[in-house]
């Protein structure tokens, strides 16, 4: 009987565990800071001063435990940490020195700097040989569109299908995984891969009117307002350089 009761603590404990986001917000000691990215969009990330306590670890060991059991192609790579998640291990750094979080709420902050491969693709949809490099990064959504979690791929024959992905999971391990299966982000409604351009060289062209165009090598562009500060007797703009005398004009940020 002891041993029935147990089991169903450990279910039920495992039932919790599984169901807590293991993408939520930075709560280890972090820190705000402005993120760039490389087309120069900020965001707000957090650097992360603390790390987890010896139950969260523990939980973090039981979620990874449960899928490895559950999947052939489920492994650990690295243990846990609440120093960075999947975003910022996708789309910032692999260093196991990363202490930088990107929170899952700042959506499409980074997918006007890569190139797309696929489409949205719908929950278990393959794609043809050829279609998918190591290197690539997939990014799982929910049905309303919102981020769910980001992936590196690992392995690949050229099909999504036989995949192996590299991510962080939350504050937990960093794992090797299937596309589809043997993870906690299979409750997706799509997939969509993307492959990183290597070098995004900007420029910026002065416009007036409070506003100026930002181009990239890469063929990306898009207007914005200036980001000025004060210069002497001036405002003036720390990308194209326009300038305006602080007697007569506000300032001009956005
Ligand atoms: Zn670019
Ligand atoms: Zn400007």
């Amino acid at each position: 009987m002891k041993k029935q009761i147990a089991a169903a603590i450990i279910a039920l404990l495992l039932v919790f565990i599984l169901t807590v986001p293991v993408s939520a917000n930075p709560n280890h000691n972090g820190t705000p800071f402005d993120y760039y990215t490389a087309h120069d969009t900020k965001f707000t990330a957090y650097s992360i001063g603390g790390e987890l306590s010896y139950n969260e670890y523990v939980s973090c060991l039981l979620v990874k435990t449960y899928f490895e059991n559950i999947s052939a192609t489920t492994v650990m790579v690295a243990d846990p940490t609440a120093k960075y998640n999947c975003h910022s291990f996708a789309w910032h750094s692999q260093s196991s020195n990363n202490n930088t979080w990107i929170n899952m709420d700042v959506t499409n902050f980074f997918e006007d700097t890569v190139a797309s491969v696929t489409s949205e693709l719908p929950w278990n949809t393959n794609t043809p040989s050829g279609t998918v490099s190591v290197g690539d990064i997939i990014v799982y959504k929910f049905s309303d569109g919102t981020l769910n979690h980001s992936a590196i791929v690992y392995y690949t024959d050229g099909t999504l299908n036989n995949t192996l992905l590299i991510s962080k999971w939350g504050d937990g391990c960093v794992m090797i995984h299937s596309v589809y299966s043997g993870h906690p982000y299979c409750d997706s409604a799509s997939v969509k891969v993307f492959r990183p351009i290597s070098s995004h060289v900007l420029s910026y062209t002065d416009l007036n009117n409070k506003k100026h165009r930002l181009d990239c090598s890469c063929g990306y562009y898009t207007i914005t307002g200036h980001i000025s500060v004060v210069s002497g007797n001036a405002y003036v703009c720390t990308r194209c350089g326009h300038s305006v005398d602080i007697m007569i004009h506000e300032p001009e940020e956005y």
